[in-house]
């Protein structure tokens, strides 16, 4: 038993925490088993409770693009620790990182910092709202946007009608102001936008999707839905909490050459701390108190930690002109490497990648959706994630989740990787 004191401590866990996790995901839930205990992590590595060695492929669900405990954030941490960890007044460094966060993104002119991805997109829907004077929004199925209300949402009789909530303790009411359609589907959005004349603040979408494994628009899709938003009124918000500063310096705007009226972000941009944001051109930000009417606030929102550790991190990867390209080259390094073993074992199976994003789903259809990513062999996932942890590699405890590269990873890390996966594959 190479988990010993992780499974003690998770069962010390479940006594006084529910499922014993802070967030559901971590539990393993959706592969069986107990989950890992983190002591310690550094580069691209992560060191468990019972000390063994595991080769991430989470880093934190993203942030960690870096590696952990990469230095000049851990250093600019400690620095600021020293002169006081929380004000709730203005500080110079949050003007700094918002520049930097503006000069680095097409299309915004302000941004306000707040403590979670799932703050950013409620705020952002909130100030659509506001600014359109409208109520609904459209969502996409698989799309995960943070635990608020009118995100909790999946398709009930089908995507035309009202949403139902799919967690108890989210209104109907709250429920019917979101709709919902399928991703890379236009008609579907053609759809409700006939039926909702007038009436749609904003859509939201996760413009290269990573919570159902990794999920690329299709061809001119983000583009499609930009014109429907400028034909009927409404404004368009990309949420780039996984894949802002993470697929190009200006995240998937920059990359697929498409504007969105608002971006939210999260994940990278805290370089590990508890950081979200959300952003846009100043005619919507102005509307945002305390300059206008739209209610939105935290007494430790632009947190001095929170933003040394983020303006470390975004000055490290707007510094490396080669970094998202570095990370593009390993991660096709790995996609190869996964087919080839893959393929060797007679295993049925697709990848999907964009850029440092990565998914393998048994199946050999083409993933494009969520009904398309739910069609994945689940077994054979349990048996490729628990293979995988016996040889030291850490992938998500979850098939609907997106791996992250990182550039602490070497490319003997991903020769190792590729070679467990063949081991593995094996006995699958
Ligand atoms: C992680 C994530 C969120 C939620 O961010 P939290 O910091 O966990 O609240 C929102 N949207 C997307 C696309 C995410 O990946």
């Amino acid at each position: 038993m190479i988990y010993q004191r992780s499974s003690q401590l998770f069962a010390e866990a479940e006594k006084v925490i529910p499922g014993g996790v802070n967030s559901p995901v971590r539990a393993f839930k959706g592969v069986g088993g107990t989950p890992i205990f983190a002591k310690s992590a550094k580069g691209a590595y992560l060191y468990d409770e019972d000390d063994n060695r595991l080769i991430d492929y989470i880093n934190s669900w993203g942030p960690m693009i870096l590696g952990h405990a990469f230095q000049p954030v851990v250093d600019a941490i400690i620095e600021k620790a020293k002169k006081g960890t929380s004000f709730g007044m203005p500080t110079e460094l949050e003007t700094k990182i918002a520049e930097l966060a503006v000069s680095m993104v097409p299309n915004i002119d302000k941004i306000r910092f707040v403590n979670s991805g799932t703050e950013a997109c409620m705020s952002a829907i909130r100030l659509a709202r506001g600014f359109t004077k409208r109520d609904k929004i459209i969502k996409f199925a698989g799309c995960y946007h943070g635990h608020s209300d009118s995100f909790l949402i999946q398709a009930g009789s089908g995507a035309s009608t009202f949403g139902t909530p799919n967690s108890p303790g989210v209104t109907q009411g709250t429920a019917k102001d979101t709709l919902l359609a399928g991703f890379n589907d236009l008609e579907n959005v053609k759809a409700l936008f006939s039926a909702n004349k007038n009436e749609i603040a904003a859509i939201i979408i996760e413009p290269v999707a990573g919570n159902m494994g990794c999920v690329p628009p299709s061809a001119g899709f983000l583009q499609s839905l930009r014109q429907l938003c400028d034909e009927n009124g409404t404004l368009l918000i990309f949420d780039e909490v996984m894949t802002g500063f993470r697929l190009a310096k200006g995240g998937v705007q920059e990359l697929y050459n498409v504007k969105a009226d608002i971006v939210c972000f999260g994940k990278v941009i805290g370089g590990g701390l508890p950081v979200g944001a959300f952003a846009a051109r100043n005619e919507i930000m102005n509307y945002l108190s305390p300059l206008g009417p739209v209610y939105q606030a935290g007494t430790l929102s632009g947190n001095p930690l929170a933003m040394a550790a983020g303006f470390a991190m975004l000055q490290t990867l707007n510094n490396d002109s080669d970094i998202f390209k570095r990370l593009e080259e390993k991660t096709a390094y790995l996609h190869k490497g996964i087919e080839k073993v893959l393929t060797a074992n007679n295993i049925v199976f697709t990848i999907n990648r964009v850029g440092s994003m990565i998914s393998v789903h048994f199946d050999a259809n083409p993933v494009y959706d969520f009904n398309t990513a739910k069609n994945g062999d689940n077994e054979t996932f349990k048996k490729f994630f628990h293979g995988l942890l016996l040889e030291g590699v850490y992938i998500a405890p979850s098939a609907y989740e997106t791996w992250f590269i990182t550039d602490a990873l070497t490319y003997e890390d991903l020769d190792f990787t590729i070679a467990a996966i063949d081991k593995v594959s094996k006995s699958l």
